[in-house]
């Protein structure tokens, strides 16, 4: 079984002193290729670094989050153009919009998320998309792009049926997170995952973010990996009535197309 983690914030600190460690686990557990989030200007320099040192293992997406919307500049719009341009990274993003803590003005979310749809448009990328309580303001802009993209992925997909209606519409990707393990929350998700067609459907852990909670016993730090993408799949695969394999190699052969991989040997 070979799996494929379209998401996970390997430069977050937390992974800083044993990621040789975490890649070695994640391999024993069938995750063979990770696609290496970038949330900043800087994190997204360190998300190629990490691509380019693990070539054919990682890869990386380059962009701003909506989080740090506010530092975005010229130079920065500038800098990801640039680092667009490297065959490791795979898309352009995380970016989108986050109403949920509005850390950078509403506002500048917007204009923001509009500058790296630009940037998509122009380097032909597909993009790696972040939405939190932002649902109309978000579909809203990305449906004036969405024709001149080759592709988009709404990343830790957690918000309702018709939210879900309106991305499939646009013909959009969806990554599902441990967040879907969550018996207290992920309820509705579980549900609603049956209708993304597999075609669609790729899977993610967010780390370090998003343990998820069929992880027993939960490790002391509580720091999610890689490695336990496979619970995520065992728990997708159980909700759409199918075996875990069946859902590991659709989504693989899924974000292998939707990011340009080789398929794996
Ligand atoms: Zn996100």
């Amino acid at each position: 079984m070979q799996l494929l983690d379209i998401g996970a914030n390997l430069t977050h600190e937390s992974f800083q002193h044993d990621l040789g460690a975490v890649l070695q686990r994640a391999r024993v557990q069938g995750v063979t290729r990770i696609v290496v989030t970038g949330a900043s200007r800087e994190g997204s320099e360190h998300a190629l670094a990490l691509a380019r040192a693990h070539p054919g293992t990682l890869f990386a997406t380059v962009g701003v989050h909506p989080h740090h919307a506010i530092d975005y500049d010229d130079a920065t719009d500038a800098r990801l153009r640039e680092l667009a341009q490297d065959p490791a990274v795979r898309a352009v993003g995380e970016t989108g919009l986050d109403y949920n803590r509005n850390y950078s003005p509403r506002e500048v979310q917007l204009r923001v998320f509009e500058r790296q749809l630009q940037i998509a448009v122009d380097l032909q990328m597909p993009l790696f998309l972040h939405q939190r309580d932002a649902h109309a303001d978000f579909v809203s802009l990305l449906r004036r792009y969405r024709d001149q993209v080759p592709g988009a992925v709404v990343h830790c997909f957690t918000d309702t049926g018709e939210a879900l209606r309106d991305y499939l519409d646009l013909d959009c990707h969806i990554g599902i997170t441990g967040w879907i393990c969550d018996e207290r929350r992920g309820t509705h998700l579980r549900e609603l995952v049956r209708t993304i067609p597999a075609n669609r459907l790729m899977l993610e852990t967010d780390a370090p973010y998003l343990l998820p909670r069929t992880v027993r016993p939960p490790p002391a730090h509580r720091r999610n990996e890689p490695m336990y993408l496979k619970h995520i799949c065992e728990e997708v695969a159980r909700d759409r009535g199918e075996s875990a394999e069946v859902t590991a190699a659709n989504s693989t052969a899924t974000a292998e197309a939707f990011f340009g991989l080789a398929p794996a040997p």
